[in-house]
């Protein structure tokens, strides 16, 4: 494949078909082909343009690798290939990564044509910290990948966005809340861009309490503050917690092991303090 054999990958609305952009609308008449998750979905944004002949395949996660293999000998013979997904930005929580990737393997170009995306609406929207972020997409349902994403995410600093089914999204608030605290701020975003877009903004436990009194209905978004940091450890801190656990009778290593877990801090950094400690005459570590 030349580098001029192209996949245009182009972001659709996310409810406002208003927010469809001048190029995804060029693009997508160009097209010979328009690879979609859902014809219907994708039908109805193709009428709303006037592009209803425009022919269409289904890619998505259930389409056998062939599908793609087809589409990508398309790019190769010339074809002018479009990638949607039913909303946003394709291959993001949504299919078009195999595609893209199939694409660029295969020795050709892709070219995003860029739109909205609902992680960064919400995020945006949410008052929240956006200089460093990140993105969850769906956390696991159940099980021990669920328990240990949530364990991470209590400790993430970034502010982290994560995607929902409005039927998950009192248990999964509440799950957030077990884990990072009843308190950590969060901001629920609701039906993005549609008539009855919704913003809730507090804590994790009154968003627990608002999803069970009123279970919101339609598309949402979680965005979760990030973990506060944890406050400085000084190395003075950590010379008396290595003094305490000598007195009380532990060897040099059993107590370097100890402070690291204790205080959270990097094992080396202890190390290097014990043996610092232990050349003080006014230390009793030896
Ligand atoms: N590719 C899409 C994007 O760029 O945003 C995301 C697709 S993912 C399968 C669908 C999820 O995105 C929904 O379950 C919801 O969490 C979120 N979402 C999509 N549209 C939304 C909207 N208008 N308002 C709030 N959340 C939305």
């Amino acid at each position: 494949m030349t580098p001029d054999a192209v996949l245009r990958v182009v972001a659709t609305p996310i409810g406002n078909l208003g927010d469809i952009s001048a190029r995804a609308t060029e693009e997508l008449s160009a097209a010979d082909v328009i690879a979609c998750e859902d014809t219907r979905r994708t039908g109805a944004l193709l009428r709303h343009l006037g592009l209803e002949r425009t022919q269409m395949v289904v890619v998505n996660d259930h389409t056998e690798r062939g599908a793609v293999a087809r589409l990508v000998d398309r790019i190769e013979r010339g074809d002018r290939v479009a990638l949607v997904s039913d909303a946003g930005m394709p291959a993001i929580s949504d299919p078009g990564w195999l595609l893209v990737n199939a694409v660029l393997d295969a020795g050709g170009e892709v070219d995003v044509i860029p739109g909205p995306s609902a992680a960064i609406v919400a995020l945006v929207a949410s008052g929240l910290p956006t200089n460093r972020f990140a993105f969850e997409g769906f956390l696991p349902r159940k099980g021990a990948e669920r328990h240990a994403r949530l364990d991470e995410l209590s400790s993430e600093r970034r502010t982290t966005v994560l995607y929902e089914a409005p039927h998950r999204l009192e248990r999964t608030l509440a799950d957030l809340a077990e884990v990072c605290g009843a308190d950590r701020r969060v901001a629920v975003a609701r039906e993005l861009t549609k008539r009855y877009q919704q913003v809730w903004r507090g804590s994790l436990d009154g968003a627990v309490q608002w999803a069970n009194s009123s279970p919101p209905r339609g598309e949402i978004v979680i965005v979760l503050d990030g973990a506060a940091p944890r406050h400085e450890v000084t190395d003075d801190a950590i010379c008396e917690a290595l003094e305490l656990e000598i007195a009380a009778g532990s060897s040099r290593r059993d107590a370097v092991d100890s402070v690291t877990a204790g205080l959270g801090v990097a094992r080396r950094r202890v190390y290097r303090l014990s043996l610092q400690d232990a050349d003080d005459p006014d230390r009793g570590l030896r």
